[in-house]
């Protein structure tokens, strides 16, 4: 299927804004996407994913801003261009296969709306139903599928018009979770060798870090970051996209020290550096998140170069590679503290924090005006 490179369009969203009633659905969404991008729009229940996705295929009309396909405007406060004229195609969560149509019939269906019949719609249905493993299947209506073939159908039925844009509607949702990781893998490659542009979105984290070259997270109708899964993992730009993202949890403290871009804080009656998400000083209320994986459990008599935190053992979940474990300490708990080995409950034990895997955010309080010096020895972290 390398003829199917370099299909993708260029997408952009200008002030998207989507009422309904009070409800700010859309409040004002900004969005670009190159050509070829997988994006993937993370968020919770009633952040606005599917109102956005609906506006892109056109099957929601926006109350304001704009959406543009290439080169096209596709819908504004005046135009908008219907679902089935745009360029695009659209895998749901139910999948939405023509129950009266065989597997054949439905993913013909694709290129018989746009006129193309004959040999070449034959050889094009054949190839794609091979390549997503149904070449034996074609002649079975839906109701005789699985769940995942129905959805390697609608899957084949999206790509094989070749439109430039793919979009996803929580297509791994129904399934179980097997199934739902080969699949991924196969919207992953099928999707990224058609050289569509992809808009897929999930409320699901891991699969979003999984398939995405660029994470859009919404809250409440805003899209609040937008960045490749690294740097959405690495510096959340706010403590919702840190905790939706996945955290072991989060530690009170108090900025003692700023340390380059980095800061010192006093957590409890122990001192950790952590990354910022801005400019914070010393006095000022913080709240750090910490990813899982930037903690280790010491080993006794060891230290951690860059803080640590004590607690104790209060769960242990065995996860196959090893365990993991809830660390409850004076000032708050840690979850998912991986180890390989298990630490009995009960037990006391020193979390080693990886600075890498920390944020601190501004709680809005400070509690003392003091201005950090610029040498960093001038203030003292050993009190
Ligand atoms: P998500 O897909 O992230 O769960 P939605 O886009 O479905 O979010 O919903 C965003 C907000 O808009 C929610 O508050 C939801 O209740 C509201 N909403 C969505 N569709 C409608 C509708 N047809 N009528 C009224 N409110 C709606």
């Amino acid at each position: 299927m390398t003829d199917y490179q370099d299909n993708g369009t260029t997408l952009q969203v200008r002030g998207a804004v989507k009422r309904y009633g009070a409800v700010h659905a859309l409040a004002g969404i900004d969005l670009d996407v190159a050509a070829g991008r997988f994006l993937v729009l993370l968020g919770p229940s009633g952040s606005g994913k599917s109102t956005l996705i609906r506006t892109l295929a056109g099957v929601e009309r926006l109350d304001e801003g704009e959406v543009r396909l290439g080169d096209q405007v596709v819908g504004d406060g005046r135009r908008h261009v219907a679902p089935e004229k745009r360029d695009l195609a659209m895998v749901f969560q139910d999948y939405a296969l023509w129950p009266h149509l065989t597997v054949l019939g439905n993913v013909g269906y694709a290129l018989r709306r746009r006129r193309l019949r004959g040999p070449e719609a034959a050889r094009r249905c054949e190839e794609v139903l091979d390549r997503v493993g149904l070449g034996a299947l074609a002649g079975r209506y839906p109701h005789e599928l699985s769940g995942g073939e129905q959805q390697r159908v609608a899957l084949a039925r999206a790509v094989v018009a070749r439109p430039g844009l793919l979009l996803f509607d929580e297509p791994l949702s129904n399934l179980d979770a097997d199934l739902r990781e080969r699949l991924r893998v196969e919207i992953a490659t099928l999707t990224r060798e058609t050289g569509a542009t992809a808009v897929y979105i999930t409320h699901d984290q891991s699969e979003a870090f999984a398939l995405a070259d660029v994470i859009g997270v919404l809250d409440h109708g805003t899209l609040v970051q937008l960045d490749r899964p690294e740097a959405v993992y690495a510096r959340p730009a706010t403590p919702f996209v840190a905790r939706f993202t996945g955290l072991a949890g989060e530690l009170p403290g108090r900025v003692v020290a700023a340390d380059g871009g980095d800061v010192i804080v006093q957590v409890g009656d122990r001192r950790l550096r952590s990354r910022t998400a801005g400019v914070l000083a010393t006095g000022d209320v913080v709240s750090v998140t910490v990813r899982p994986a930037a903690t280790t459990i010491l080993l006794a008599g060891a230290t951690a170069p860059h803080g640590s935190v004590s607690g104790t053992v209060t769960d242990v979940a065995y996860r196959g590679r090893g365990y993991d474990h809830v660390v409850t300490g004076p000032v708050g708990a840690l979850s998912a503290v991986f180890d390989q080995h298990a630490r009995p409950r009960g037990s006391a034990v020193e979390v080693a924090v990886d600075p890498d895997g920390c944020v601190a955010y501004p709680t809005g309080e400070r509690v003392e005006k003091v201005r950090y010096s610029e040498d960093i020895t001038a203030v003292s972290i050993a009190s």
